[in-house]
């Protein structure tokens, strides 16, 4: 026995990923290798006091979780046990071998059924619904476990626990099946779809540098560092609050108890800026907090994902944001050490790569099971946390190789005070040719044009930069410095935006498009201007630069300001 890591002898029949419980507090345990007689488990509590010759109890189920309404405004440890009960049953500390059920199992839903006796049903049509929070319904599926079947029974409208029997299905075989408004689900098993699709829709987060530069799709994934202080918090409430998604799933793995604590504090304080309602009643938080083994931090994710998937398999759109998968894979370097297996990159398991891309492969658009052709998204977010801000360390770059999107979080730019911090020379979207039409129709037809030239325009600046710092700016030609006051203006006016303004907070990809629009237009007539002879001074008139800066100010309806404005770029020539 060693930390997180029980080796058991002479338990036969022991399977792979199989949850024991170990000695008489009955703690849990998942088996991780079996090897001739000894069976390693790797343990999801503390192992003090548990010595030679305690009892393994096999249950025979792979470590999984539970789903069904009463999931959302949880906050649940890595293996989903809520973490109000622990501290209920235990005071803070978490003490071993609490048993409790990951939802309420005596709350009553209300249970509207959608289906009659005597229909035939396949895994993942809709029974029936229950309407969870004020504003979300939660869809009661066939659980794909049960293939097909007819129904014999289902309940009349009414309140029902989690447990009880809502519908009993036939199989083709003749047994019958109970299904209640809840079921169980193996966490390192992705949930069945219909098919995968192309991901061709934006997630719209109101964020401008992300939405119009460096967009995700839903379904999509993205990989985000966050140096200290580089307003990755900020970023990520911003994510969860504005992010066009029915449901948000949190998975934090901190290794400092305060980031935890913070989290605790800040998520359940957020307001759906939508609804004005509290944003966990949309939310599902996983948190393991420092005083929690690492091997619980190594299941988090998966039971964040399997969570994700499950409201995904109801046709919504769901974002899990995980903070940080560093922590996530220095749990897995320890499993992996007190097996002894051959360490690889800088003491991480050989398969570090293979895990990561497995869990970012559940992200997707997909064709949910089902007979109403719902479709669902899965947009998968993991932060990294680089030591020293070194992104060619392995967590990063195995994160990277299978992540689409990457936002460049930049504590230097936060320095500045430039937020959010999102670096606009290292930042990528892979997914700008999945959503070159779905930017000419939601936000203008010559969006993708707009977009090349202002990142064309701030590129240039990086490459005049180098010139400026030796020579000066007066050394430029009129047409560079012009060039400059534009790229100034797209940084400051179009790229930097307040999380805490709220008129700036969100803003629409229309709106995005009309600002661009504008910077746009000054600079191709200001450059035929200068052509003519006019000086970049002339062109940018207080007068004109006061209200560009204003741009972010302007209402979403008050979109005759942006024509108002164009009409003044008109006169520059
Ligand atoms: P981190 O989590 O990376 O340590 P935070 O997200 O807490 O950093 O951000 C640090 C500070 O930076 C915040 O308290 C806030 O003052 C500022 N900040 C970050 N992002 C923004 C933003 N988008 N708008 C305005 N201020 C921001």
């Amino acid at each position: 026995m060693a930390g997180p890591l029980v080796v058991a002898q002479g338990i036969e029949n022991a399977q792979m990923y199989e949850v024991v419980k170990i000695g008489n507090e009955k703690i849990v345990g998942e088996v991780i290798r079996v090897q001739g007689d000894n069976v390693f488990i790797q343990v999801y509590e503390e192992t003090y006091g548990i010595g030679p010759g305690e009892p393994v109890y096999l249950t025979g189920s792979p470590l999984s979780v539970q789903l069904g309404p009463g999931l959302l405004s949880n906050i649940y440890d890595g293996i989903q046990r809520p973490l109000s009960d622990l501290s209920a049953q235990a005071g803070d500390f978490i003490t071993r071998g609490i048993e409790s059920t990951a939802l309420d199992a005596q709350k009553k839903w209300h249970f509207l059924p959608l289906k009659k006796a005597g229909q035939k049903v396949k895994a993942g049509d809709v029974l029936g619904e229950v309407q969870e929070t004020a504003l979300f319904k939660h869809k009661i599926m066939v659980p794909p476990f049960l293939q097909e079947g007819v129904i014999e029974q289902i309940a009349l409208e009414g309140d029902y626990n989690v447990q009880e029997t809502i519908a009993q299905i036939k199989t083709p075989q003749g047994t019958i099946t109970n299904v209640q408004l809840s079921h169980r689900w193996p966490i390192r098993a992705p949930r069945p779809v219909a098919k995968k699709l192309t991901p061709s829709l934006a997630l719209l987060t109101g964020q401008r540098v992300i939405d119009t530069f460096f967009p995700i799709t839903k379904g999509g994934t993205g990989c985000v560092p966050g140096p200290f202080g580089s307003g990755k918090t900020v970023v990520q409430h911003q994510l969860a609050k504005w992010s066009d998604a029915d449901v948000v799933i949190f998975v934090g793995c901190g290794e400092r108890g305060n980031e935890m604590t913070d989290l605790l504090m800040e998520f359940p304080e957020l307001r759906d800026p939508k609804t004005g309602r509290p944003l966990m009643e949309r939310t599902v938080l996983i948190a393991n907090t420092s005083n929690m083994p690492v091997a619980a931090r190594e299941a988090s994710v998966y039971t964040g994902i399997t969570i994700g998937e499950y409201f995904r398999d109801m046709g919504y759109s769901v974002v899990l944001l995980a903070d940080s998968t560093s922590r996530w894979a220095e749990a897995l370097r320890e499993i992996s050490g007190r097996l002894e297996e051959m360490p690889g990159d800088e003491g991480y398991p050989a398969y570090l790569g293979s895990r990561t891309a497995a869990f970012y492969e559940r992200a997707g658009y997909v064709q949910c099971l089902g007979d109403d052709n719902r479709e669902g998204f899965l947009t998968v977010v993991g932060a990294v946390s680089p030591p020293g801000g070194d992104l060619s360390e392995p967590v990063t770059q195995n994160t990277l190789r299978v992540t689409k999107v990457f936002w460049a979080l930049d504590s230097a730019l936060a320095y500045k005070r430039h937020f959010p911090a999102i670096n606009w020379l290292n930042s990528y979207s892979l997914y700008e040719e999945n959503l070159k039409a779905f930017f000419e129709k939601r936000g203008g037809l010559n969006f993708n044009d707009l977009k090349k030239k202002a990142m064309a325009i701030l590129q240039k600046e990086a490459e005049l930069q180098e010139i400026v710092r030796l020579v000066g700016v007066e050394a430029l030609s009129q047409q560079d410095q012009f060039l400059l006051e534009i790229s100034r203006i797209i940084r400051e006016d179009f790229l930097h935006q307040n999380a805490f303004v709220d008129i700036d907070a969100f803003t629409s990809l229309k709106k995005q498009y009309l600002m661009l629009k504008t910077i746009i237009d000054i600079l191709e007539k200001g450059q035929n201007a200068i052509q003519a002879g006019k000086s970049a001074k002339e062109i940018l008139s207080p007068q004109l630069k006061e209200k560009i800066s204003r741009m972010k100010l302007v209402k979403e309806e008050q979109t005759e300001q942006f024509f108002l404005l164009s009409k003044e770029i008109e006169q520059i020539v």
